[in-house]
């Protein structure tokens, strides 16, 4: 017997059509719960994406309030939202949008102590944030937890997206390749505010991470080991390789074969 109502068939009517999809894709999505953390430039259209996917939970984390320089790039956010929290003002839109999609908002930052229990019971963390230090305090996170990460940033034109699956054993994560040790965080950090972002580059980095958590969420496989690099204007998408090193202060050994 069919566990999709008559309406959710006539809904996603166009993507059950697809290659890989059936209506097992849709009860997975309808069970699964997703974090995104931070609900920006990326988050925004992570959270649309995923929402009017039919995913069942959305857990939104985000301190920070809505100001007007935001606009532009964060497309859940009008001028009306400036000074309300924005996973506050999110969580109304999706609710307006999508209600079938719970909504859970934590207007919180994600740090080292309070990580774990941040982003326990969910299926699977999309980070958002534009903090080095922040994506290392998640990465390793979903690392004790054993949760699937998809992870994205934009610069300017540029973008990067990379995906790390700690049950695919040797599979490295996001410490494999921006050793804590050798990066500079306080000069990284706050880049996005110190060197400018193009809307559409940081929505199309976006998009890539929705797609590939849609993949997870269905339980299709999303390719690790790799980070994805775009660049908006010339529309150019390059993919680096990357080893796990065995010296990983995170996930060290996972890659030793
Ligand atoms: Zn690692």
């Amino acid at each position: 017997m069919s566990l999709t109502s008559d309406e959710d068939l006539v809904r996603f009517s166009r993507f059950l059509l697809a290659p890989e999809v059936s209506e097992n894709s849709l009860q997975r999505l309808k069970a699964s719960s997703a974090t995104v953390i931070g609900v920006g430039g990326l988050g925004c259209p992570v959270a649309l994406y995923l929402a009017a996917a039919g995913l069942g939970r959305l857990r939104l984390i985000d301190p920070d309030k809505v100001e007007i320089s935001n606009l532009p790039r964060q497309i859940l956010f009008g001028p009306g939202d400036a000074g309300r929290t924005k996973v506050q003002v999110a969580t109304e839109r999706l609710g307006t949008l999508h209600p079938s999609t719970q909504i859970e908002a934590l207007a919180e930052a994600v740090t080292a102590n309070n990580a774990q229990s941040l982003l326990s019971g969910t299926n699977l963390v999309i980070d958002c944030t534009d903090r080095f230090a922040a994506r290392h305090v998640v990465n390793e996170a979903c690392h004790r937890l054993g949760v699937p990460l998809v992870i994205g940033s934009a610069l300017q034109w540029s973008g990067q997206l990379l995906v790390v699956d700690p049950r695919k054993k040797g599979s490295g994560c996001y410490a494999c390749l921006f050793p804590t040790e050798d990066e500079q965080p306080a000069v990284i950090d706050a880049a996005c505010g110190a060197y400018g972002v193009v809307s559409t580059a940081v929505g199309l980095v976006g998009l890539m991470q929705a797609n590939e958590a849609l993949k997870l969420l269905m339980g299709m496989p999303a390719p690790t080991g790799q980070l994805w690099q775009l660049e908006a204007r010339s529309l150019g998408l390059e993919t680096m390789r990357f080893r796990p090193r065995r010296d990983c202060l995170v996930c060290g050994g996972l890659g030793e074969e």
